[in-house]
């Protein structure tokens, strides 16, 4: 290695909003100890894989991922969930230089020392304020907690990331507090149980802005709220508790989102997926929430053909979707994950039956998603710009999350760009996007 050059990372990261707030961790570090980020794997001097092991599918392609970055470079270091497994990773990759499970950002750090150490220059050992992330520069993904106390028996996240472990409320809010300074529009709360926030600690005090907050759910979106940036809670079960927020939803301290993981709409099949809150009358509780504040837009994700779902109960999904009437939804056919108890749960549903109630569940969410859409004809609203090209804007309202919402398009974007606000009429809606055309 060239020592007159600063040493180069190339970094792949994989997976979900939370593996990617756990990459930026690890390039914040590296930039700060003076490595560069390698844009190539040719230029790289060490290639970290920030790995996903969720499902199947995801294990596969980090996989693939390690091998491309062995054949393309050779000196690999992987991190990630799947690293959570290294047996997996090494019967197939026995060549690459250490394997890390989730978080491990300090063992990342001490590999990357080993196979290609930092040069020493005190200057570069300076924290950049914000970061370096890997999100366009207006929004940023903020991680409240790790881990879940949760089983939900087709998900393996509590075995392989552990139980809940929450980050001290004061440290939260100074991060999000770096990030609004460091020109960030919109925060994104993430975390696999945000309701949950610090129960863990007992909901421990701290002090931020002269103000005593205490490490919970209501009062993390209180302080968020004060930073005059968007914030949008994603993650958020259907406690009793979480009612507390609505009145700051109404109000638009944060925005009036929320991203509810309900997953099914039947008693007996939420029972065997042992879903949190899974006795709750979900259906009266979003009835109260959208007459205290009724601009909140809900969006959800569905497993569809969970093991045993009978025609009846999928029935009962239809029924519960139509009566909630949700905004934005997402949906799964279920697919066994290695390691988790659902697996052993008797009459799993056939694939092609899967396959038919998921086109039919999603025929009836979108139905709703577009005429829930239309009512927006004709409204005026504000929206973030995420990207222009060729004189179209691709930007987002109160009611979009980027990547998995829809947009709002803008046909003669003069003069804005990324990171802009607009205001907009909207003038036209399909099932998911809308249509706007920029005021004055
Ligand atoms: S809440 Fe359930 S699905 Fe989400 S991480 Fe925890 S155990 Fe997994």
């Amino acid at each position: 290695m060239d020592l007159d050059r600063a040493p180069k990372v190339g970094f792949v990261s994989l997976g979900c909003p939370k593996a990617l707030v756990d990459s930026e961790r690890i390039l914040t570090r590296l930039r700060a100890e003076g490595y560069e980020i390698s844009p190539s794997y040719d230029a790289a001097d060490v290639v970290v894989v920030n790995t996903c092991g969720f499902i199947d599918a995801a294990i596969d392609e980090s996989l693939d991922a390690i091998g491309e970055a062995l054949e393309k470079n050779g000196r690999v270091i992987v991190t990630g969930c799947l690293g959570a497994r290294p047996e997996r990773i090494l019967a197939r990759h026995p060549r690459v230089l250490k394997v890390t499970g989730p978080h491990a950002y300090e063992d990342v750090m001490h590999a990357v020392h080993e196979h290609v150490p930092p040069r020493h220059d005190p200057f570069l050992d300076l924290l950049p304020p914000p970061g370096i992330r890997l999100t366009p520069r207006h929004y940023a993904y903020l991680k409240i907690s790790e881990g879940c106390n949760n089983r939900c028996s087709f998900c393996i996240i509590p075995s392989m990331r552990g139980r809940l472990a929450s980050r001290p409320i004061d440290a939260v809010l100074r991060e999000a507090e770096r990030l609004v300074a460091a020109g960030v529009k919109e925060l994104l709360v993430i975390s696999q149980d945000t309701s949950a926030y610090g129960a863990d600690l007992h909901y421990r005090s701290a002090t931020w802005r002269d103000g005593e907050y205490q490490t919970r759910f209501i009062d993390l979106a209180r302080g968020l709220g004060a930073l005059g940036a968007w914030v949008r809670l994603h993650y958020v079960y259907p406690y009793p508790h979480v009612d507390a927020v609505i009145p700051l939803l109404a109000q638009r301290r944060v925005l009036p989102y929320l991203d509810v993981p309900f997953q099914h709409g039947s008693p007996s099949v939420l029972m065997r997926m042992r879903r949190p809150a899974h006795a709750e009358d979900t259906l009266a509780r979003i009835r109260s929430w959208r007459a205290q504040c009724p601009d909140l837009v809900i969006r959800s994700t569905f497993i569809v053909g969970f093991p045993g779902e009978t025609e009846a109960e999928f029935g009962e999904l239809l029924d519960w979707l139509d009566a909630a009437q949700l905004d934005r939804v997402g949906c799964f056919k279920y697919s066994p994950v290695e390691g988790a108890r659902a697996n052993a749960l008797p009459d799993h549903v056939p694939a092609p039956l899967q396959e038919e109630r998921y086109a039919r569940f999603m025929e009836k969410a979108s139905a709703i998603s577009a005429a829930r859409l239309k009512r927006r004809v004709g409204s005026r609203m504000r929206v973030l710009v995420d990207s222009v090209e060729g004189g179209s804007a691709i930007a987002r309202s109160e009611a979009d999350a980027p990547e998995i919402d829809g947009v709002v398009r803008i046909k003669s974007a003069r003069g804005l760009q990324a990171g802009d606000w607009a205001d907009v009429k909207i003038v036209s809606a399909d099932a998911y996007d809308l249509g706007g055309r920029l005021l004055h």
